[in-house]
This record gives C-alpha cells, structure tokens and sequence, in this order.
C-alpha cells in the first residue's frame, strides 16, 4: 500500500526528474543551434535521410540528428556542403507542415543519387 505521504514524495521526484529532462533538451537545443551557426557542415552519419523523397538536384532529403521538432528537411547535398547550385534544390520543409518518412533499414534514400537533366539555368 502506497501511502499518502510516499505519493507525496514521489510526486516531488517527479517534478525533479522533468526539470532534469527539460534543462538536458534545453542544453541539447542550444548546442545544436551552435553547431547550425558556427559548422552547418554534416556527415552522412550526423544525417538522418527520408525513406523516399528527393531534392530536385536528386539527393536523398535529409535533416541533422539531434535537431528539434521545429527543424526541417532539407538538400542533403547542402547539409554535407557538395550541393551543385547549377541545380535547383528544395526549400526548407518544417517538420510540422510536412510528412515525409524517415528512412530505415529497408527504405532509404541514403547512398542514392538520381541525375536531372535540367538544371535552372
Ligand atoms: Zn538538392
């Protein structure tokens, strides 16, 4: 039988354990941030790819791990800083407003190129 008072001081853990988890999301945030100002430049490992969605330049959409659920899906060429700006790319695609599947054991666009023959110019 839980007692009253063990509720009590359970319910004070709890709301010490958020403050934990809230100041490490807010730490992770911000590092994030810092690393989007200062080196926006991605490994493959750092990305996380779409199951199936392309940039028009014809690499896979991508987004960094460790990014917030206001980030977004962008040119993975442009996060790994090799995009051909001869080609056109996608706009920034916020989580949010669009529902694009993230990749995974079987289904990726990780490794794959599909060439376009126009570029915008
Ligand atoms: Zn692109």
């Amino acid at each position: 039988m839980i007692t009253e008072k063990q509720y009590n001081e359970a319910i004070i853990q709890k709301e010490e354990a958020q403050k934990s988890i809230n100041l490490y999301h807010k730490e992770q945030n911000k590092a994030f941030e810092n690393r989007m100002k200062n080196n926006p430049i991605f490994t493959d490992d750092e990305l996380t790819y779409s199951a199936f969605n392309f940039c028009p330049c014809g690499h896979g959409l991508a987004y960094p791990k460790g990014c917030s659920m206001q980030h977004y899906w962008d040119c993975s060429a442009i996060l790994k800083g090799i995009a051909n700006f001869d080609f056109e790319h996608t706009a920034k695609l916020p989580f949010s407003f669009y529902s694009i599947r993230g990749e995974n054991e079987k289904e990726t666009t990780r490794g794959i190129f599909l060439p376009r023959e126009k570029s915008k110019i």
